[in-house]
């Protein structure tokens, strides 16, 4: 019989609605609290920042929620995506295991961000919203939020890292290319930003500093201008699952179902919306699958942070929400991998992995470029470094049953690919990058900077 490599599923195929993985929480959410007063926050502190029909999707219970057929349409242009079966991959390991992924690369932006910011500028534009406003590290939100807003015609303002602005500015002029704002943060605009410029002239930002400018530049903006996150929350992380509710088709198709589900998580968007209709599964269907999140050592949320109350962003502005985290004060170390250096993770997340229904894995730098490096020279693609600490986690998963003799089946979803990060490729080749543990005193140190909840 002859091999098949892909499974493509028609454009008939592209799901109707979002899982929603409230419906199935094995226990109840914890509050999500104002940031000064520190009791629950109302719809309207919410309000400020977002508008209704998205507050309404990111408290809603409903299992399955509808996607707008205008949503549809633009996920039309790259959905359904592709599922592989890695065959060149498990050859070079020589292993028995099946090992299956996803790929959200072939987006016009090059990862799964699209997926909520495409819903994310629809809800805004029925709502009324002329003007959002965002950050992005890297630049791959950015990017897709950039190309999102146009398509429903909407301003945008993107607070981009400061260091990531001057490095690499391919997402960069991408972002302007789609007609939208890029500023270097910390930038003079927010008052935020100039406290943070006046304690440090040559601060390189990081993303909680530019979360807190796009929070305030929105905040303070009289209504005129909302917000948008691209990870972290609930209804970011439902709009991510059609990823996942594909991939259960597409498994099907290939007539196996994963013994391993495996996403690297950020924020956590990914992970869970190739996760969770898995997740679906175990909870309702009696499957046992495994699922695991993997994040890199340099910022390992899940693994060594606490699960507690905290900030969503540096300057204390964002709701504080119960999540895994390393303090709303962390400073990441300067690792590849941008996507991946957010100080918390999804709340939901946080409960599952608390609760035993997922695993946590970090893994190293160097490790995981050199499982990036091993899959693009068998399947072709050059993945994008957060990408690759899924695939770390999947080959080694592949090589346990190369011990063991299994035949297990692994699925991971391949978030995006490399091409705008070949610099981190390029100082991996160079023997530039080194492995990285965050500090335990650090971890400590932040963790006294928590908000204090009773
Ligand atoms: C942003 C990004 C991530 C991390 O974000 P999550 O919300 O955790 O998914 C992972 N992979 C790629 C390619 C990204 O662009």
């Amino acid at each position: 019989m002859s091999k098949q490599y892909k499974y493509i599923l028609d454009e008939s195929k592209l799901p109707k609605a979002w899982y929603n993985i409230n419906a199935d929480m094995p226990v109840a959410p914890a509050p999500v609290l104002h940031p000064q007063t520190l009791e629950p926050v109302t719809p309207d502190f919410l309000g400020v920042l977002f508008p209704m029909n998205l507050i309404m999707q990111e408290i809603s219970t409903e299992r399955y929620i509808e996607i707008p057929e205008p949503v549809r349409e633009v996920y039309k242009l790259w959905r359904p995506t592709p599922m592989f079966r890695a065959h060149r991959l498990e050859k070079a390991l020589d292993t028995p295991a099946h090992i299956y992924y996803k790929y959200e690369g072939v987006s016009p932006v090059g990862s799964h961000k699209p997926n909520t910011a495409v819903a994310q500028a629809f809800y805004n534009k029925e709502a009324g919203t002329k003007a959002l406003t965002t950050e992005t590290g890297a630049g791959q939100w950015g990017s897709a939020l950039a190309m999102a807003c146009n398509f429903f015609g909407i301003d945008l303002e993107v607070y981009m890292v400061k260091v990531s602005y001057n490095q690499k500015p391919y997402r960069r002029i991408i972002i302007e290319n789609y007609g939208a704002e890029v500023y270097a943060s910390p930038t003079d605009r927010t008052q935020y930003g100039r406290s943070v410029l006046a304690a440090d002239p040559n601060s390189p930002g990081s993303l909680g500093i530019a979360i807190s400018e796009a929070v305030e530049v929105a905040a303070t903006s009289g209504g005129a201008k909302k917000y948008s996150l691209g990870s972290v929350l609930n209804h970011v992380l439902m709009h991510q699952s059609v990823i996942g509710l594909e991939a259960l088709e597409q498994m099907a198709m290939a007539d196996e179902y994963p013994d391993i589900i495996i996403g690297c998580a950020g924020g956590g968007s990914n992970f869970a919306g190739f996760a969770y209709p898995f997740l679906h599964q175990n909870f309702t269907n009696g499957t046992k699958t495994r699922v695991i999140a993997v994040e890199p050592a340099s910022c390992p949320t899940l693994t060594r942070g606490t699960y507690a109350f905290d900030f969503g962003d540096t300057a204390s502005m964002a709701p504080v929400v119960k999540m895994h985290t390393l303090g709303h004060t962390f400073v990441p170390p300067g690792i590849h991998a941008g996507g991946l250096r957010y100080h918390g993770m999804a709340p939901s997340i946080s409960t599952l992995v608390d609760h035993g229904d997922i695993e946590a894995r970090s893994v190293q730098q160097l490790a995981t470029f050199e499982a990036a490096v091993q899959f693009s020279r068998s399947e072709g693609i050059v993945p994008a470094p957060e990408s690759a600490h899924a695939i770390r986690a999947a080959i080694d998963e592949a090589l346990a049953c190369k011990e063991s003799g299994e035949k297990k089946v692994i699925a991971f979803n391949l978030s995006g690919h490399g091409h705008f990060d070949m610099m981190a490729y390029q100082a991996y080749h160079r023997g530039e990058l080194h492995d990285h543990d965050y500090p335990a005193e650090a971890i400590a140190e932040a963790m006294t900077h928590l908000p204090q909840v009773n």
